[in-house]
């Protein structure tokens, strides 16, 4: 299966994750990494870093054919909702809509949404079941309702098969301490930091803690299953924040528990009845809480430990704090100025026509922007006025001293000027930067959807190619035509038929030559399937049609509860047969499918013409000289294939012998009058002449013995034993 998990670099869907792919199903994850992180999943999976509510995941779900979608991708803190009602409703509405809608337009097979005890709110009834009366105490809960209804009405009015799953509070290895029951990882992660426990309330508040692979495991045989509808998961037992701690101090030390009051929104117990779950998949969580805690804090240890290495590169990380820091620049100033003043002291007794000073704010301007180059030119400022006050001069006599106002003015203009353009080219630099950040990140997305779309269309070459549905199917088809008897091409030709338009009622009529009647010449097997065997022209509008214009025409009124698609069966400029199509899946009429049967009929026709011509040419060879009675040989092989199409098509066909008469000759010419298009006459090796009477039933075989009596030509039936000594 495909399976896309939408979140799955987080908590639940990493755990989710990896549970499919250990049963061998391909893993898509859509995440933004908001909560989430990569490390999370070590194996090989595919994966988009988008939001879900983005237009961009239409082109994942076009690209990739997922099987089934767990969307588990949401805001996850309760109190964040508050903060932030709006935000919530964003990623928990809108987001679990357009995985609705791109689901049912994708023809997801299922689709599972997490959702949560919260839509319950404070019950008193516990342990809740899933019909207790819903009301959520926060935004958070508020959204996960209206996410229920969302995917419930797309299974009403879409028909997208939906599941809801209502987790009560997960925890296990990996979690953040952020998330719904980030209570269990908060005290870790504390106790990992050797800092004290914090209680929100007298920590009596229970709640229904479920380890996180009791989880996975709920959710995968749920997906495997067909139910629908809304389930608690959960472990359905009551833990209190104060037996947590307990069990924590039953494998570690802790150093202090200070009790706060109790938070917005918080619910004194929760605990949740999973029956409906357990009865319908069979499951219930292994996992005890201490047998949970035990993994979760080991997991944590093993995490503290492997990052210790981190305090080696104390240094190093503090150098990389310091660069990022705002003052940085403002260093990087003050060393340049402590170089240029130092400078500047040694060229004055040597250069006198430059000054330093307008190279260093010109520097600072060009390297570091216009506000570090106002506060070079205050620096270069004051170190021009101490340096006159060194040299003996008066503070007064500095500021009417027009030389040095000039000289300060310069400073300005150049201080203004580099740092200018350095400015705006940082500004364009940055835009530009932006841009290309924009484009590189649209291109990597649209190569790994173009790469998608590629590995899915080289799969679905494969298939075709691997499938009876092309060549193989062509050959087949080809190879059911390719036989110069017309009886082989006419049993062949239904055949093609049946299995080139997916069908299983095909039938074969005969034109006569006046072009009036059509005679049963092949169908489909299975008794279950009859049509006339003989029908006429006249009387049946759509054949009438079909012999005029010489193409494919649908049976549009299903009227003569018939055929619905017919194909013309052409020989030079003459329609010499009709292929009927019956009931061919009402989805697949459509242009294609028209085109297809054009083909298959044109196929049938040179095959039928090329059997027909080469009748004709050996007709010599296969009728006794001067006659109309086929040779022995030629007769025996004739009454064979009847027999062949009698067991595969359920076709019937007689045989009646004429008796020796002196006057043969004239009987035969008779009997030749009156033969259809479709009988035979011939002989056996011992000279015995026989009537083959194709497609006929016991009635109608009847019918033509009494019709010759009349005409005092007696002849007689030859029973299933007599006709069993030619087969
Ligand atoms: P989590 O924060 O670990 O996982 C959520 C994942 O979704 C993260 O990887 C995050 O990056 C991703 N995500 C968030 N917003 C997204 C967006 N707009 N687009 C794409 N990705 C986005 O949380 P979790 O505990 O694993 O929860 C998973 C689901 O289970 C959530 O729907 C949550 O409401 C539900 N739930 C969790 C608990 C629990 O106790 N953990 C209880 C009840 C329900």
């Amino acid at each position: 299966m495909r399976v896309l998990i939408t979140g799955g670099y987080g908590f639940i869907g990493s755990s989710v994750a990896e549970r499919f792919y250990k049963e061998g199903h391909k893993i898509y994850i859509l995440d933004d990494l908001s909560t989430g992180r990569k490390e999370n999943i070590s194996f090989s999976h595919k994966a988009w870093i988008l939001d879900i509510a983005d237009r961009k995941c239409e082109e994942i779900f076009k690209a990739n054919p997922f099987d089934v979608v767990i969307h588990l991708a949401a805001q996850v803190e309760v109190g964040k909702s508050f903060e932030d009602p709006v935000h919530d409703a964003k990623q928990n509405i809108i987001g679990l809509m357009n995985m609705l809608e791109l689901s049912s337009k994708y023809n997801v097979s299922k689709f599972l949404f997490a959702s949560s005890a919260a839509v319950y709110g404070d019950h008193p009834q516990l342990p809740i079941p899933e019909e207790a009366p819903l009301s959520p105490q926060s935004p958070y809960g508020l959204n996960k309702l209206a996410g229920e209804y969302y995917t419930e009405k797309w299974n009403e009015l879409f028909g997208l098969d939906t599941l809801v799953l209502r987790f009560s509070n997960v925890y296990g290895p990996g979690q953040s301490a952020k998330g719904e029951s980030g209570v269990i990882s908060c005290f870790l992660n504390n106790i990992m930091k050797d800092k004290p426990l914090t209680v929100y309330g007298d920590g009596t508040q229970t709640r229904d803690f479920i380890y996180v692979s009791d989880v996975a495991e709920a959710i995968y045989r749920s997906v495997l299953s067909n139910i629908q509808g809304i389930f608690n998961l959960s472990s359905k037992t009551k833990t209190s924040v104060n037996e947590l701690i307990a069990t924590i101090q039953t494998f570690t030390d802790i150093k202090e528990v200070s009790y706060l009051s109790e938070k917005q929104g918080d619910i004194k117990d929760s605990c949740l009845d999973h029956s409906k779950l357990t009865e319908e998949i069979d499951w219930v969580p292994k996992y005890t809480i201490e047998a949970g805690m035990k993994n979760t804090f080991d997991w944590y240890r093993e995490r503290k430990e492997e990052s210790d290495p981190w305090k080696e590169q104390v240094p190093s990380r503090l150098f990389l704090s310091l660069k990022r820091s705002q003052y940085f620049p403002f260093l990087e100033n003050l060393f340049v100025f402590a170089l240029f003043s130092s400078l500047s002291q040694f060229l004055s007794q040597t250069v006198t026509h430059i000054n330093p000073m307008l190279v260093y704010i010109f520097i600072i301007g060009m390297l570091l922007g216009k506000s570090q180059a106002f506060i070079a030119v205050l620096l270069a400022t004051f170190h021009l006025i101490t340096m006159n006050l060194s040299n003996g001069r008066e503070l007064v006599s500095i500021f009417t001293d027009y030389g040095l106002l000039f000289q300060f003015a310069i400073l300005l203009l150049v201080g203004l000027v580099s740092g200018y353009v350095m400015d705006r080219r940082r500004v364009r630099e940055e835009a530009l930067l932006d841009d290309l950040d924009e484009l590189k990140e649209k291109y990597q997305f649209l190569e790994s959807i173009h790469h998608d779309t590629k590995q899915n269309h080289d799969r679905l070459q494969q298939q075709i190619f691997q499938t009876e549905d092309s060549v193989g199917k062509v050959f087949e088809v080809i190879s059911s035509l390719d036989s110069l008897e017309s009886v082989e091409v006419i049993s062949g030709a239904v055949k093609a038929v049946e299995k080139l338009m997916n069908v299983d009622k095909v039938a074969l009529y005969h034109v006569n030559e006046s072009q009036q009647f059509l005679r049963l010449a092949g169908k489909s097997g299975g008794k279950s399937f009859e049509v006339p065997r003989s029908i006429s022209v006249m009387s049946h509008p759509l054949h009438k049609e079909i012999i005029s214009k010489k193409k494919v025409l649908m049976n549009h009124d299903w009227e003569n509860e018939a055929s619905v698609m017919a194909a013309p069966v052409i020989s030079g400029e003459k329609v010499i047969a009709v292929i009927e199509l019956h009931e061919p899946r009402f989805d697949s009429l459509t242009l294609h499918y028209e085109n297809l049967f054009t083909v298959i009929s044109r196929l049938i026709s040179s095959a039928l013409s090329r059997g027909y011509e080469y009748e004709t040419a050996t007709y010599s060879q296969r009728y006794i000289r001067g006659s109309r009675i086929l040779k022995p040989d030629v007769f025996k092989k004739m009454i064979q294939k009847r027999e062949h199409m009698k067991e595969e098509m359920n076709i019937p066909f007689s045989l009646l012998e004429i008796p020796w008469v002196p006057e043969l000759k004239q009987v035969i010419e008779k009997i030749s009058s009156q033969l259809r298009d479709t009988d035979f006459l011939g002989s056996d090796e011992e000279g015995k002449l026989f009537i083959l009477l194709s497609n006929s039933t016991e009635m109608e075989v009847d019918v033509v013995v009494e019709r010759l009596k009349r005409q005092d030509i007696e002849v007689e039936k030859v029973n299933d034993k007599g006709i069993h000594q030619y087969v």
